[in-house]
């Protein structure tokens, strides 16, 4: 059975002391969360100080991004293991605002995942569709392109240490979230597509994180559907009583 993953992506939001307070809070609030595996992505210069507020909660540390390299002349860039010596146990790969801000490709995607893969991290691979390729009926065509390119040569034994998150990019930031059908025909599609790669058990096994404007309010809908694992939760991790609010929803 899968375990629910609730995931906070604070993007580029708060302070030291900010980003401290609001792990203390998710970590204590923790205790309140019955099966659900809780996660927080603080901007990469808190790592450290959010890990150490985290120290011996269930709360997960994780990363927004990373570098497709190992070390060298990379300026400004953070490497997998770098992320993996402070304490970073997941990080998320090509999200929306990584493709559409800073140009990242699928390639870019793929050699992220399998260096963080190599350092021991579990890579949280986003895809999703644009407004207008949702309007143009190509939802599925993206999302089985994306797949494919994000997660080329990603063997049987690799993947089962990922987790997919389906982040429609109109509903990013947007307050519109898709309803629960669309996340599940979505998310079928997704896990149909890892039985054909893969096994059914290998499918079965694979978290499938929905993102997009969740919420409190919306969460529970969303959570109950059969292929619906979890939540990448940008706006409302800022806020712990949010964040917890809808790891309670499942
Ligand atoms: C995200 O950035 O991954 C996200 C889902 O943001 P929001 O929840 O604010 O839509």
């Amino acid at each position: 059975m899968r375990k629910t993953l609730i995931a906070g992506n604070w993007k580029m939001n708060t302070d030291r002391a900010t980003a401290v307070a609001l792990a203390k809070a998710v970590a204590e609030g923790a205790a309140e969360v019955e099966g659900v595996d809780l996660l927080v992505c603080p901007p990469a210069i808190y790592l450290s100080a959010v890990g150490e507020a985290l120290a011996g909660s269930p709360v997960a540390l994780g990363a927004q991004n990373m570098s497709p390299e190992d070390n060298g002349a990379f300026t400004g860039e953070t490497s997998a293991t770098m992320l993996g010596d402070v304490g970073a146990e997941y990080v998320i790969l090509g999200h929306s605002e990584r493709r559409t801000l800073f140009g990242e490709t699928d390639l870019d995607v793929c050699k992220k995942t399998h260096k963080a893969l190599a350092a021991g991290l579990a890579p949280i691979v986003c895809v999703g569709e644009l407004l207008e390729e949702r309007e143009a009926g190509k939802t599925a065509e993206v999302i089985k392109s994306q797949f494919e390119a994000s997660l080329a040569d990603i063997s049987e034994t690799q993947i089962t240490s990922i987790v997919i998150a389906y982040e429609p990019v109109w509903a990013i930031g947007t307050g519109k979230v898709a309803s629960p059908e669309q996340a599940e025909e979505v998310h079928a599609d997704l896990r149909r597509l890892l039985t054909e790669r893969y096994t059914a058990e290998i499918a079965e096994s694979i978290r499938l994180l929905y993102g997009g404007s969740m919420k409190p309010g919306n969460a529970a809908e969303l959570l109950a559907k059969p292929n619906v694992d979890g939540g990448l939760i940008g706006g409302a991790a800022l806020k712990a009583e949010d964040f917890l609010g809808i790891a309670k929803a499942k």
